[in-house]
């Protein structure tokens, strides 16, 4: 018999119960959560778009070729000089890419950068008539032209949701939200695709960027003054005003 100062003797078998039950009963990925966040990141960043400046398509895919491996405020440096001597496709068709290294330098990785851009361009002009086309399988036929960079002609140019922009910071935080377990980009968009509402996929990209770019930086997040904190079980979180679901970590 327990005295009147002793503990009461846990049943082990009840106790695994509760345990295993409290962690079935965190689902990263349950609707009511990813609505949760979504509506925080509506609210945090309610006019978020594409940074790149650009007034055509063409303009976009050039710069977003470019933005690879460098920030798009050096990319808005680079392109309004590039865009006045090279406004069009055809324009940039008729260069040799070694032309075109100069100009694009500052954004790093020139060389290959210069190659995607006159191959694309090329591209755009013979099989395409001089115009970005407007769908995934043409896009990606283009020279240089991966998902990511197809996805953002797509979603901000055309308004055609049909993936979700994996760009480093929709990578990093898309974990640290526990959104996907993936590292590889391409599986990352599935995993996004499947849990974000078809209507989102295009704004959570966009939100995510300004987010990794203000609050959820990759060294030291600014945890404190995230407004998704108390939603996020992030293992390398700075602050937290939450217990951390050690089972669910990314
Ligand atoms: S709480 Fe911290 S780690 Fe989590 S999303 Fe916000 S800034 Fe990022």
């Amino acid at each position: 018999m327990p005295t009147a100062q002793s503990p009461p003797k846990l049943n082990k078998a009840s106790v695994r119960k509760t345990d295993s039950a409290s962690k079935k009963a965190y689902n990263p990925t349950a609707p009511d959560r990813v609505r949760e966040i979504l509506k925080r990141l509506d609210e945090r960043y309610p006019k978020a778009t594409c940074a790149l400046t650009h007034k055509s398509a063409w303009e976009l895919l050039v710069a977003t070729i470019l933005s690879a491996q460098c920030t798009d405020a050096t990319v808005n440096k680079v392109t309004p000089e590039l865009f006045r001597k090279y406004p069009t496709p055809q324009a940039m068709a008729a260069l040799k890419p070694e032309q075109l290294e100069p100009e694009i330098r500052p954004t790093g990785f020139f060389r290959n950068k210069s190659k995607s851009l006159v191959g694309a361009a090329k591209g755009v002009v013979e099989e395409f008539g001089g115009k970005v086309p407007g769908s995934m399988d043409e896009l990606l036929s283009l020279p240089g032209v991966a998902r990511k960079t197809a996805n953002v002609v797509l979603g901000t140019w055309f308004r055609k949701a049909v993936g979700v922009v994996v760009d480093t910071h929709v990578h990093r935080i898309s974990r640290r939200l526990e959104l996907t377990r993936s590292e590889d980009a391409r599986n990352i968009e599935q995993d996004l695709m499947k849990v974000i509402p078809h209507e989102k996929w295009i704004e959570y990209s966009h939100q995510i960027i300004h987010h990794g770019r203000a609050l959820c930086v990759a060294r030291k997040p600014k945890c404190a003054d995230c407004p998704l904190e108390n939603l996020c079980h992030a293992a390398d979180k700075t602050w937290s005003t939450v217990e951390i679901h050690n089972n669910a970590k990314p």
